[in-house]
């Protein structure tokens, strides 16, 4: 049953690269909307804290020199609460186990709604709190869904040219999906300071993760699979 979906989802991402001859080229058309959140003073602070505590590193600003780009789901909601979800500088009270470690809420730089629309929200060079261990050199792109309300065709083509984008501009050497970032723990990668802060996750899903990875086969980004 699920070796027929990968065959099926295969002969998608199939059609879709020979119906689109210049997918590997620059792609010109790509459409950003900017959507800010609120990147206030306590964000930068908490930010510069987050740095320093978790990842060990002192700097003067929040900012990243960014190596990976890491993709997820929300979960839960849509452009407009997760927007407003990340909006706020401090985590919500709820997420015990991460406000323990810092008070800085998550966010993401990416956001893609379930037809494929881009939203930027936080510039790509400035610190997000989406994946333990590695904020400090990764891009976050959430994508609204769920197990639930799986990613769709539209999420995937959007994740590649966005992935696509982001290698043209910067040093990009890894693309994972954050249920596979623990596999970062042993590597020179892997900056927190307690190494017991893990918590185990199940976005985006495997099956979004290789249609993405065969749409942009030719960068040669690296994951630890
Ligand atoms: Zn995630």
């Amino acid at each position: 049953m699920k070796k027929n979906y990968v065959f099926h989802f295969a002969l998608i991402i199939l059609t879709i690269l020979i119906s689109n001859k210049n997918y590997a080229q620059n792609d010109a058309s790509l459409h950003i909307t900017q959507l800010p959140i609120n990147y206030s003073k306590e964000r930068i602070d908490l930010s510069i804290q987050y740095l320093k505590e978790r990842h060990g590193l002192i700097q003067t600003k929040p900012t990243i020199n960014p190596k990976m780009i890491v993709l997820h789901f929300t979960a839960f909601g849509n452009i407009k609460s997760i927007h407003e979800y990340f909006n706020a500088a401090t985590i919500e009270e709820n997420r015990q186990i991460n406000k323990k470690v810092s008070a800085l809420n998550v966010g993401s730089h990416y956001l893609i709604d379930r037809d494929g629309t881009i939203y930027q929200l936080i510039p790509d060079t400035l610190f997000a709190r989406h994946v333990i261990g590695l904020n400090y050199c990764a891009i976050g792109i959430e994508n609204i869904g769920s197990e639930k309300e799986p990613l769709t065709n539209e999420q995937i083509i959007s994740n590649a040219r966005l992935v696509r984008y982001l290698s043209s501009k910067y040093s990009i050497e890894y693309l994972i999906g954050h249920e596979e970032y623990i596999q970062f723990r042993n590597t020179s990668l892997w900056k927190e300071t307690d190494a017991k802060y893990i918590t185990y996750k199940n976005d985006p899903g495997k099956i979004f993760m290789q249609g993405v990875r065969l749409l942009v086969a030719d960068l040669g980004l690296k994951s630890m699979y």
